[in-house]
């Protein structure tokens, strides 16, 4: 818009110049020729600007329209997903039970540890495996071999699982 109007107002003044001499009216329609020339380059970047329009428009109504199918389909996920949830909640109750009663015979300083990894260390419990731990891979050292070999079970010292003999 502002190259435009700023041409608008300089072809306005050389319209409004006299010529009057041979001279000035071919200085004058140089002017206009080189305006001319101007004119049709803003024309194609009007009309490339009115394409890309149409093209973020079209975009922009091909979005709406999938976020509505997406919100639809959500919807239909979710209460798929609540009554699998809920056709399935007497077996959870149930294995919650059996947890629990299983956790009774659990030694309670493992039970806290596990509780304490169980959040970012999956599996929490790995075999040892030719003297390595069978989460990270990390050889298990000497004096840790033999602990292990004593107690049956050992933390990593890498990545703190609970390694036991297997
Ligand atoms: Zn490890």
């Amino acid at each position: 818009m502002e190259t435009y109007n700023e041409f608008v107002q300089k072809l306005e003044t050389v319209i409004k110049e006299n010529a009057s001499t041979p001279a000035e009216v071919s200085a004058q329609m140089e002017k206009l020729n080189s305006f001319h020339a101007v004119c049709v380059k803003l024309e194609k970047d009007i009309e490339s600007l009115r394409v890309s329009l149409e093209r973020v428009s079209s975009d922009f109504d091909s979005i709406m329209k999938n976020s509505k199918t997406a919100k639809g389909n959500f919807e239909v996920y979710k209460n798929r997903f609540n009554e699998f949830k809920k056709s399935r909640e007497p077996e959870i109750a149930e294995l919650a039970a059996e947890r629990d009663r299983l956790a009774k015979s659990i030694d309670s300083m493992l039970m806290e540890k596990y509780k304490q990894k169980v959040e970012s260390k999956v599996p929490v419990f790995v075999p040892s495996t030719n003297n390595t731990c069978g989460g990270c891979r990390m050889e298990i050292s000497g004096s840790k071999m033999k602990s292990l070999k004593e107690n049956g079970i050992i933390e990593c010292e890498n990545c703190g699982r609970i390694i036991y003999l297997a």
